[in-house]
């Protein structure tokens, strides 16, 4: 089960480059054989301690040796329905473009002690902050929250580069993290008691960057029974069950 539907929304920039990305990784898989096919998975039919296949909308079956849970922020809906408890839930983050009229050389990606972070794109700049855990509730609309930017993230941006407090937002978007609420890192790998369910999931905001090292890591689980190149079972299921957080500081 490899679900692929509809694309986390990114700016046309970003969208242009990660869906070029997308299609020579799509181009390259098909040559190795991977079948695409669109659809959504609504249950899972078991044979003893083994899932069998999935059911998808179409009542179509789909059968296989190995199941990965990779729903992004819909992980926990998965799981449920294998009777797994997953603590992923949807958070909106929300981005801005802004443009600055003075020319700012060789800036790099800037994390403030606020959280607030910058970058150059292009022409212009984004910047973006998690809000604080109290104004952050389980989300799936895509509503861009613009007093974020007006209220904590342009003073902030002011305070800390004097060329932006002129600055003109000229462009934002929303997206969902996977948010993991036990300590906001990847949960990967094989469930404890069902052979072959992997996750993947709960990568909070940092699940490019990791995907390459998540690929190869679960198809050496699959292929070989363990981990050979990386050992990232620090990274597995059983953290969960014994509620020991590897907590990730560097949220942004
Ligand atoms: C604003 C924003 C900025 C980010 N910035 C960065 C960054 O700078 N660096 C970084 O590394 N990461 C960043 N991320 C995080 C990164 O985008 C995610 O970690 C990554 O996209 C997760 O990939 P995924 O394949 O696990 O999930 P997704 O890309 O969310 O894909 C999940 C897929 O599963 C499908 N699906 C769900 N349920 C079903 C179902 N029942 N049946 C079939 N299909 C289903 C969905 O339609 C979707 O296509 C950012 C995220 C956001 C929102």
């Amino acid at each position: 089960m490899c679900p692929f539907k509809g694309l986390t929304r990114l700016s046309p920039r970003l969208c242009r480059g990660s869906f070029n990305l997308l299609q020579l990784f799509r181009s390259k898989n098909k040559e190795l054989g991977v079948d695409y096919l669109y659809d959504e998975v609504m249950g899972l039919k078991y044979k003893g301690n083994k899932i069998h296949s999935a059911l998808l909308k179409n009542n179509d079956l789909i059968h296989g040796e190995a199941f990965i849970n990779a729903a992004g922020p819909k992980a926990s809906r998965i799981a449920s329905m294998a009777g797994i408890q997953l603590p992923v839930e949807s958070r909106k983050r929300c981005v801005f473009v802004f443009h600055c009229r003075d020319e700012i050389q060789g800036c790099p990606l800037v994390v403030d002690s606020s959280g607030v972070y910058f970058r150059p794109e292009g022409e212009n700049f984004i910047c973006g902050v998690s809000p604080g855990e109290e104004n952050d509730p389980q989300c799936f609309d895509y509503e861009v929250d613009y007093n974020l930017f007006n209220e904590t993230i342009w003073p902030i941006l002011a305070h800390r580069v004097p060329a932006f407090e002129s600055i003109k937002q000229v462009n934002a978007w929303a997206g969902h993290y996977a948010y993991n609420l036990l300590d906001q890192n990847v949960i990967l790998g094989s469930h404890p008691q069902i052979d072959n369910l992997y996750f993947a999931n709960g990568f909070s905001g940092h699940g490019l960057q990791q995907a390459p090292a998540v690929g190869r890591a679960l198809s050496e689980q699959i292929v070989h029974g363990r981990y050979r190149s990386l050992d990232l079972s620090i990274f597995d299921f059983d953290r969960i069950l014994k509620n020991a957080p590897i907590k990730e500081l560097n949220v942004i």
